[in-house]
């Protein structure tokens, strides 16, 4: 029986805390804490069990500190903000608890994410016998184990692998983001990268597109992006030539964020409004509807997942490995919509693997690097069946 303490009670911290509470044979005691103590209140008030609340702002490691001595979990799970990784990884370090999050640090001033801080405390971890799991949501997260999965069932060598992000759903608004707007719009208007024959290329924001048809969603048009897993994927797999991620946008989307770009709303350095200083971004997202509130009457589904060329046997083989994911069956199950729901089960499968020592090892490591077998048949159980399809050299081809 273990305890687990939730930082953050935003769309993705309001399924991850549901899904713990789902799994009462591992996890008795669950403790949801964030900066806004009513939202966690809130999520509590959805579930049978009883959870326990706190407010904590996390940019403030003592405070974490504080917190974690006094609720004494076996596992921290961060689903606030990248921008609080640090922080809170430093409190683990400090009170001698294992880390778990779903998206990768990046400094608050400065639209860039990448492993390096994190890998960094590599060594403080392993000297401490911790474990601090990276990247464990659905992408990065899912993402990557299907690549180990595939790495360890289906091939001997991976050459080429495209992550596939498509969201194929309906929320009824004129603009809004499926995760954390502030992050979400950081991401998505940076410039595109992917890793070729051991380079990395550069590519203009969602300059490169094409049609892909979508297994159980149709047709949708998807752009190249850079995303964090390619970083870890690119170390972890072996025989790659060539990684890609891409993600689908509609129209309507892409000209409200094309409009907020030109006239400055995604700018992230202050501006002066009134005499004070004002970070449009920042202002953007208190105006924009919050990820958790558009789950009501979210319909249409997701499909993410990888299409992954290769060798097994001295043969060529093709899969695509993907789940798909229904917005009105995650708001039935624990009112959410499917972008939080793909991000939250991951997460609290990965505490489970953690907790269980199913995942064991002292350090900071990417989720490639463990067993994926375990976690894979838990999707199934948790809510995130799977299917890998056997494709011909042409088939659903990527370009
Ligand atoms: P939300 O904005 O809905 O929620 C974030 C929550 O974190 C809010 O409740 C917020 O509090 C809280 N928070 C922010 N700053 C602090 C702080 N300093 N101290 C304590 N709590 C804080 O975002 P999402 O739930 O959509 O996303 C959560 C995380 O999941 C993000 O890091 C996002 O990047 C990641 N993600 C990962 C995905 C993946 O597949 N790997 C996909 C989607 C998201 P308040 O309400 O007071 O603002």
């Amino acid at each position: 029986m273990s305890k687990v303490l939730i930082i953050g009670a935003g769309g993705v911290g309001g399924v991850v805390t549901h899904k713990c509470a789902q799994m009462p044979e591992i996890f008795d005691e669950i403790c949801l804490a964030s900066r806004t103590e009513e939202k966690c209140k809130a999520i509590a008030a959805q579930l049978k069990t009883r959870i326990q609340t706190a407010k904590v702002d996390a940019d403030k490691p003592l405070e974490v500190v504080r917190l974690i001595k006094k609720i004494n979990p076996d596992i921290l799970i961060n689903v606030a903000l990248p921008y609080q990784d640090l922080s809170i990884m430093e409190a683990c370090l400090a009170t001698g608890v294992d880390y778990l999050d779903t998206a990768n640090y990046e400094p608050p001033n400065k639209a860039k994410f990448e492993y390096k801080w994190q890998w960094k405390y590599h060594k403080a971890f392993r000297e401490k016998g911790l474990l601090a799991v990276l990247g464990c949501g659905f992408d990065p997260g899912v993402s990557n184990i299907f690549c180990a999965y595939a790495q360890k069932h289906y091939f001997d060598e991976i050459h080429t692998v495209d992550i596939l992000d498509c969201n194929a759903g309906s929320h009824g608004k004129a603009f809004a983001t499926n995760f954390n707007p502030e992050i979400n719009i950081r991401e998505i208007t940076a410039r595109g990268k992917y890793w070729e024959k051991g380079q990395w290329k550069d590519t203009d924001p969602l300059s490169v597109h094409q049609t892909f048809n979508f297994p159980e969603v149709g047709p949708k048009e998807m752009y190249l992006m850079y995303h964090e897993e390619l970083e870890s994927l690119v170390k972890n797999i072996k025989g790659l030539k060539r990684i890609r991620f891409w993600m689908t946008f509609g129209e309507q989307y892409l000209t409200h964020l094309r409009v907020l770009e030109n006239v400055g709303m995604t700018r992230i350095d202050p501006v002066m409004y009134e005499g004070k200083p004002v970070v449009p971004l920042k202002f953007l997202k208190a105006i924009l509807p919050e990820p958790s509130s558009l789950g009501k009457n979210y319909k249409g589904k997701t499909n993410i997942g990888c299409m992954m060329e290769g060798i097994k046997n001295g043969k060529k083989r093709k899969i695509y490995i993907y789940n798909v994911c229904d917005h009105a069956q995650c708001w039935k199950e624990v009112k959410s919509q499917a972008i939080s729901y793909t991000t939250g089960v991951p997460a609290a499968i990965g505490a489970r693997m953690v907790v269980t020592g199913a995942w064991c090892d002292a350090g900071v490591f990417n989720v490639e690097q463990f067993n994926p077998d375990p976690f894979m048949e838990e999707l199934n159980h948790y809510g995130l069946p799977w299917k890998v399809k056997h494709l011909g050299p042409g088939q659903m081809p990527v370009k």
